[in-house]
């Protein structure tokens, strides 16, 4: 069986655990929306998520990942960088960037994963807008994360919502389980049919993670290897929380 449809069913214990993950992830992006102003580096941003992740005891499952490895804790992308941005020491914000942050932690043997986009300082209508409906798609997937729903309920959800809005969501990058390791099964892309895909059942835990582009659902990858932006240089924007699938309500695992 692909990874794509695996399942990994949590117990409360383990949700308990994945709890506190979440709080700590939801901590580090908090810390670093503080510090979204004109001049601060993306290297900075990285510093301070690092602080938080060491006041716990806790690191990121973000670094050292993948091929060439990732070199950082959080991944910083801003404007028409969609996700994967590298922290650089030279990267300055500037005012009316939208800045995507996201993060991961890794506490007692268990991942959180969530992600936010930001303003700094006074944005445009049009920023302002994706910010809205990309956050409002995790939202609408989130209220589908029901026992006895399928994943592709989930997907549609979060496609409707955002194309009925006037904005694309990429093919290239999906939402994904979490738990032991950072990309479990099943996978959730964020397009697809309702009533096809993976069945919910409670204690099933999965990242979702609209991804949103202004003009266009094409990206490419920078020569870093890492950095996704739009192929039209439009602006993008991306929120994630990780959820759990329980008896009744959706339960967001990556809060404060
Ligand atoms: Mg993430
Ligand atoms: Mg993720």
């Amino acid at each position: 069986m692909s990874w794509a449809r695996q399942t990994n069913i949590k117990t409360p214990a383990e949700l308990k655990i994945m709890r506190e993950a979440g709080h700590i992830n939801a901590s580090v992006l908090a810390a670093v929306k503080e510090r979204l102003q004109p001049g601060v580096t993306t290297a900075d941003l990285n510093a301070a998520a690092e602080e938080v992740l060491k006041s716990y005891g806790c690191t990121s499952p973000f670094k050292g990942y993948g091929h060439p490895p990732y070199p950082a804790s959080v991944t910083i992308s801003i404007n028409d960088e969609l996700v994967h941005g590298i922290p650089h020491p030279k990267r300055k914000l500037k005012e009316g960037d939208i800045v995507s942050v996201d993060s991961g932690t890794i506490y007692e043997g268990f991942v959180a994963d969530s992600a936010l986009t930001a303003g700094v300082g006074e944005i445009s209508p049009q920023a302002k807008k994706l910010l809205e409906v990309t956050e409002g798609a995790l939202h609408e997937g989130i209220s589908k994360m029901r026992k006895g729903n399928r994943t592709g309920d989930v997907s549609a959800a979060i496609q409707n919502y955002v194309e009925s809005r006037g904005f694309y969501v990429t093919k290239e990058y999906t939402g994904h389980g979490v738990g032991r390791k950072m990309h479990e099964g099943p996978q959730v892309p964020n397009y697809g049919h309702a009533g096809s895909g993976i069945l919910l059942r409670p204690g099933m835990t999965i990242a979702l993670e609209p991804m949103v582009l202004v003009g266009t659902p094409e990206t490419r990858v920078l020569p870093d290897q890492w950095t996704v932006v739009s192929a039209d240089g439009s602006l993008t924007a991306h929120f994630e929380h990780s959820v759990a699938v329980t008896e009744g309500e959706p339960l967001i695992l990556t809060v404060l």
